[in-house]
């Protein structure tokens, strides 16, 4: 296997090229990498009979079986890390050792849904004599999943492990300007045996694969994970088929720190956490609200650790935090940082990016950002981190929860009734407390308010895949 793979679609367990493609860059030089086919309409009907034949196979197998391929595939991504993660690098800038992490947490996945697969029990509701009511879950027909560019091989190792473990047939349309990890995925599944059509894989225009595949009847659910408003977009065109959504949008973090805990060290681990993945994570602690009595201590320890982050080319040994991943994200970011200097905001580290080639953006923290600058309410998705003081644990909960996103939300504390209150008052899917860890496999996640819909992971993760079926039967 080459650093960089050959990049095709991947259609009724058959690899095919088109004549038109698009460039792949590496983000850290700016170089062509790669050029990927675009998928024809007739390309994308083939995929659609291809998973209709696949579905009649798959949702009729035994789950046991199922779990069987899906297991043999985790392995050989396990077995083939070191190979592909540097592609994973080479496509999206993270460094190396997070690519390598990335394909592990990608098996992972697989993992746990596998198991899942082979516990999707139903139900006997008792009844009076004569009747028996039973309610089964049944696998839900064909997915159109759609994953994004900041984790190019676990955002599609998520929806096709949820899919296949259900079940179902996928359609994945994984992210232009990162291809390589789902191909690798599909790569996998060809090896552990998975029948024809359960697995399609296509790239090209967004729009024009989401508006041609979503209003199909033969669709039965639509998985996405991206920003807001296409999610919104995609919901819509769904509802028109009365087609089940999983949508995993966009966040913006709150961390509050309370004055109980040790301000320095949370705020060295806070800045190593806000440098992963160049802050291209939707759980990416952003809006850090600290206790004035901790407030010092903590920014300054965050600035120290954040000026020092090494950036570079992810392929280098030393390197910490990448390039971000495209150039979007760097007009993006310098647009935010200009908007909150402009309205008094301090910069206490980062903000201005190095010349040369490569999309970098340092880590960058703002101290005192007014509520009125527009970083206080878009997510960044990059390396910003916001650093405001609060008078207390009201404050900061009001605070945490005046956006309209509710993915990941955080607090550091001992404090057994701050974390009660937190617990309890936090408007967000997941909440982690003294941890910066959002999501691993064997815990649901997902979100609240505009942050979307459904769960992915733990043992909720196969409910979106599947419908219930109540069977009433009179025993004569
Ligand atoms: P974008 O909103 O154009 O695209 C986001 C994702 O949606 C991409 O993967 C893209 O290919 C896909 N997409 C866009 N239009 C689509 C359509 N009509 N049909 C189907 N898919 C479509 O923006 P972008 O510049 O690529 O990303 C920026 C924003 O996206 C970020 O600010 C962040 O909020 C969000 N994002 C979120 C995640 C996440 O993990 N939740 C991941 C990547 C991006």
């Amino acid at each position: 296997m080459t650093d960089y793979p050959d990049l095709q679609l991947f259609i009724d367990n058959t690899w095919r090229k088109t004549a038109d493609t698009l460039p792949v860059l590496n983000p850290a030089t700016e170089q062509e990498i790669g050029r990927l086919p675009i998928a024809r309409t007739s390309d994308l009907e083939d995929a659609l009979a291809a998973a209709e034949r696949g579905f009649r196979v798959w949702s009729r197998t035994a789950p046991r079986i199922r779990a069987q391929i899906i297991l043999r595939a985790a392995s050989l991504l396990r077995e083939w890390g070191a190979q592909i993660a540097p592609s994973l690098t080479m496509e999206n800038g993270k460094p190396l050792m997070q690519a390598r992490m990335e394909v592990i947490r990608g098996a992972e996945f697989f993992e746990w849904d596998a198991g899942e697969a082979q516990r999707l029990y139903g139900h006997v509701v008792p009844s009076a004599p004569g009747i028996r009511y039973t309610v089964v879950r049944e696998p839900a027909g064909i997915v159109a999943g759609f994953s994004p560019w900041n984790f190019p091989l676990s955002q599609p190792a998520r929806k096709i492990a949820g899919a296949l473990a259900s079940g179902c047939s996928i359609i994945l349309k994984a992210a232009e300007e990162t291809p390589a990890g789902a191909i690798h995925i599909a790569r996998a599944f060809q090896e552990a045996g998975l029948p024809a059509g359960v697995l399609n894989l296509v790239f090209g225009d967004p729009a024009e694969i989401s508006s041609h595949l979503i209003p199909q009847d033969r669709i039965r659910v639509v998985a996405f994970t991206g920003s807001t408003s296409v999610g919104i977009h995609l919901t819509e065109m769904a509802a028109r088929s009365m087609t089940p959504v999983l949508m995993e949008l966009g966040g913006h973090a709150p961390v509050i720190v309370c004055d109980d805990v040790d301000a320095a060290a949370a705020g060295r681990m806070s800045a190593v956490r806000k440098a992963r993945n160049s802050g291209q994570v939707c759980t990416s602690p952003t809006r850090f609200f600290v206790m004035e009595q901790s407030y010092e201590a903590f920014a300054q320890s965050f600035a120290e650790r954040a000026s020092q982050v090494r950036m570079g080319d992810g392929l280098n040994a030393d390197t910490e935090m990448g390039p971000v991943a495209n150039h979007r994200r760097i007009a993006a970011l310098d647009a935010l940082v200009e908007d909150a200097r402009a309205k008094g905001a301090k910069v206490l580290c980062g903000g201005t990016r190095p010349n040369g080639p490569g999309y970098f953006f340092p880590v960058t923290v703002l101290a005192e950002v007014p509520d009125d600058a527009r970083v206080m309410r878009e997510e960044p998705f990059g390396p910003i981190a916001i650093i405001n003081p609060v008078s207390g644990l009201d404050d900061a909960i009001t605070r945490a929860n005046a956006l309209p996103f509710g993915l990941a939300a955080y607090g550091f504390t001992h404090s057994a009734a701050n974390v009660d209150r937190l617990t309890t008052e936090i408007e967000a899917g997941n909440l982690s407390i003294n941890t910066l860890e959002a999501s691993v496999a064997e815990v649901p996640f997902g979100g609240v308010k505009y942050s979307g819909h459904g769960r992915e992971g733990g043992a909720e993760g196969l409910h979106h895949y599947t419908v219930t079926k109540t069977i009433s039967h009179r025993m004569e």
